[in-house]
């Protein structure tokens, strides 16, 4: 089961490529199919199998000979290592599913956030419609409800940060899609989780954040990634991390 759940997940990483790299740009994820990039030849079935056609082609597009981004084979792997690490933690669940949104979604940021500097709304809209219909599939309408309403709080905490952020360097500091994202977070996290998740956003961003005021003198962050690994992290260490956070604010 695990291994099918894995070539799921190459197959749906595949896809993910496309939609990270042709979205931003308007582009049909659709038409035309894939291509490559540098010459156009279109590809044929055998050349586009998850990460084996990549080791078969040796890394070069069958017709020009140019060298094809490593990027697809890691972000296929990446998408199939996640699923299965959802399957492993939670067997087939609620979690699972939702496991199964969010890393499509951290995937889908990390393709479009790292290349455009961009989170687009149609993947965050999707997943939050995904996890509602999730929910209200395993414990009907009050549970959407909870879920919206700490989707909103954790939305409202990033968005006074980002309000905080303009104030103090004077400019825009925190990307719309990062504000958008924190509600994605809530949904999924509820409100507690939801909000230790954007301190641990802030934590892994903090080195590289320093690094990037200091050396290039800017002041807007590619905040995403971040956020969307703490926001795994946190999702598959779910009970360990509440534990946590209880005996932290002694809520027991
Ligand atoms: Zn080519």
């Amino acid at each position: 089961m695990g291994l099918i759940i894995f070539i799921f997940g190459l197959i749906f990483g595949s896809f993910y490529n496309v939609v990270g790299l042709r979205l931003p740009n308007n582009e049909s994820i659709v038409k035309p199919g894939s291509h490559c990039p540098k010459c156009n030849h279109k590809l044929s079935w055998y050349e586009n199998i998850p990460i084996l056609s990549y080791l078969f082609l040796g890394g070069k597009c069958k017709e020009c000979k140019n060298p094809i981004s490593i990027i697809y084979p890691l972000i296929e792997f990446l998408t199939g290592v996640l699923f299965l690490i959802s399957y492993l933690i939670f067997g087939i669940s609620e979690q699972f599913f939702i496991g199964l949104v969010l890393s499509s979604l951290v995937v889908i940021i990390f393709v479009s956030d790292s290349k455009y500097m961009i989170i687009l709304d149609s993947p965050l809209v999707i997943s939050s419609v995904l996890i509602l219909i999730i929910k209200y599939y395993y414990h009907g309408i009050s549970a959407v409800g909870s879920s919206l309403l700490s989707g909103i709080i954790v939305f409202a905490a990033m968005y006074i940060l980002m309000l905080l952020g303009n104030f103090m360097f004077k400019k825009e500091s925190l990307g719309g899609g990062d504000i958008k994202l924190s509600f994605v977070s809530g949904l999924s996290l509820g409100t507690y989780l939801g909000l230790f998740y954007i301190v641990l956003g802030a934590f892994f961003a903090f080195p590289y954040a320093l690094y990037v005021t200091i050396k290039k003198k800017e002041s807007m962050l590619p905040f995403g990634p971040f956020l969307a690994i703490s926001m795994l992290i946190i999702y598959f260490n779910l009970e360990k991390v509440t534990e946590l956070l209880k005996i932290v604010l002694n809520l027991n």
